[in-house]
């Protein structure tokens, strides 16, 4: 059985559900294929950035949002004690949220499907069809049916089946984040405010990443820690005692589970998280990249659920711009909306990368933010979002 759509998608996460319901807006035929069943959970830390909130609020949902547990800044342990609050700027939030990603996800994909989309679920891609001229074409499914469409989108997170079928070079290639993280309830106060703890060491190396304990509301925490790959002995790290460590250091008051209590509950998920870019350029003849397909996670911070809503609406916007004025092998719209968003910031954040993964670098950084006068504002630059406006 073949069918045929204007746009096909792969992933329902936050980008391929935002691509979704970007294409849709056009009149767009579209779909989009997950292979797991909603609600479904993901690894993640939770948090929304002021950034993502607004994105979520251009989809028509600022509504919907505000029943989550609302953040309004950020305390930075470095390990001195920074309270920031979230910046106003025209036209943006000036605070976040913590939901659960089952909850968030769940609802951006079916106010995708509510606005004209068709979703389908349990739906497990192979790879792409690819025609003569190299070209793709659809989506082949784990069950032998093909989906053809004049667009593709891979929105298909971290390990991208439809990226990896294509065997693609980017000179990016390689930027990554191992990120970890356990749910479980704390006794303690619900906090508005998203902590940072700078100090994560590896046998007394100063790790390029950071510890969080992000507030989810009814006394529950999501604690985790991510830090990059340019640390040449990423891979002698257990990221399970690491993150027992990082949980045993936090107030014994708030008598929080043992890592094996909270590994055997299997409340302890970590996952890869590419940034940088690493699918570049966005697009091949047929095919966009979007969300953690492509890398599009902040190199300085991680967060990757705005930057997977931004690139999602960016590629559904774009995909159906350059079908109709064109036709289906030149994408290069896309790259250039991507480019002029972020490919400063990006450049910058890949050679932050870089240095920090050298552990003499990275503690000076943290031995700065802790000590020099100017702490706040430095302190802010990892966590703050680009503000140029998110078209
Ligand atoms: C531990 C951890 C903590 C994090 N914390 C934060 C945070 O606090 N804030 C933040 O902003 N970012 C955070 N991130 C990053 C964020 O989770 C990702 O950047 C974001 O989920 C990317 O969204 P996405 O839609 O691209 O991919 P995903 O959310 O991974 O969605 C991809 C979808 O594709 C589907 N899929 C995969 N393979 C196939 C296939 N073969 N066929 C069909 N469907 C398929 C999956 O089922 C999934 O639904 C964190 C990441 C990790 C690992």
């Amino acid at each position: 059985m073949t069918q045929r759509y204007d746009v096909a998608i792969a992933g329902g996460g936050p980008a391929g559900a935002a691509a979704a319901w970007q294409a849709v807006q056009t009149g767009a035929r579209v779909v989009v294929l997950d292979k797991a069943d909603f609600p479904r959970d993901k690894p993640c830390g939770d948090g929304l950035t002021p950034r993502a909130v607004s994105l979520v609020q251009k989809m028509g949902l600022a509504d919907e949002i505000t029943k989550f547990h609302r953040v309004d800044g950020v305390t930075i342990f470095s390990p001195s004690q920074w309270e920031l609050s979230f910046p106003r700027r025209p036209g943006m939030p000036n605070h976040g949220y913590c939901i659960a990603r089952r909850d968030l996800d769940t609802l951006l994909l079916e106010h995708a499907r509510s606005a004209g989309a068709e979703v389908r679920q349990s739906a497990e891609v192979a790879g792409p069809v690819v025609d003569e001229d190299g070209r793709v074409a659809g989506l082949t499914l784990k069950s032998g049916e093909r989906v053809l469409a004049d667009a593709v989108i891979a929105a298909d997170g971290a390990y991208s089946p439809v990226k990896r079928a294509l065997k693609l070079t980017s000179r990016y290639n390689g930027y990554s984040a191992i990120a970890i993280r356990a749910e479980m309830q704390a006794n303690r106060p619900d906090s508005d405010s998203l902590a940072i703890h700078l100090k994560l060491a590896f046998q007394k190396d100063q790790l390029p990443g950071y510890g969080w304990v992000f507030p989810m509301g009814g006394g529950r925490i999501n604690v985790g820690l991510g830090y990059v790959n340019t640390y040449k002995r990423w891979q002698q790290i257990n990221a399970t005692q690491l993150l027992g460590e990082f949980v045993a250091s936090l107030p014994p008051e708030w008598e929080l589970p043992a890592i094996n209590e909270l590994h055997k509950a299997k409340a302890v998920q970590g996952w890869r998280l590419p940034m940088g870019f690493t699918a570049w350029p966005p697009w091949r003849p047929g095919v966009l990249f979007a969300g953690d397909a492509l890398g599009a996670a902040r190199p300085a911070s991680g967060a990757g659920i705005s930057k997977a809503l931004q690139s999602g609406l960016a590629a559904g916007e774009c995909a159906v711009a350059a079908l109709v004025n064109g036709g289906p092998d030149d994408f290069t719209n896309y790259q250039q909306r991507i480019t002029s968003i972020w490919g400063r910031e990006y450049r910058q954040g890949r050679l932050f990368h870089r240095l920090a993964g050298i552990p003499a670098v990275a503690n000076a950084g943290v031995h700065l933010l802790d000590g020099v006068n100017q702490a706040k504002s430095l302190a802010r630059l990892p966590f703050r979002e680009d503000t140029r406006s998110a078209s």
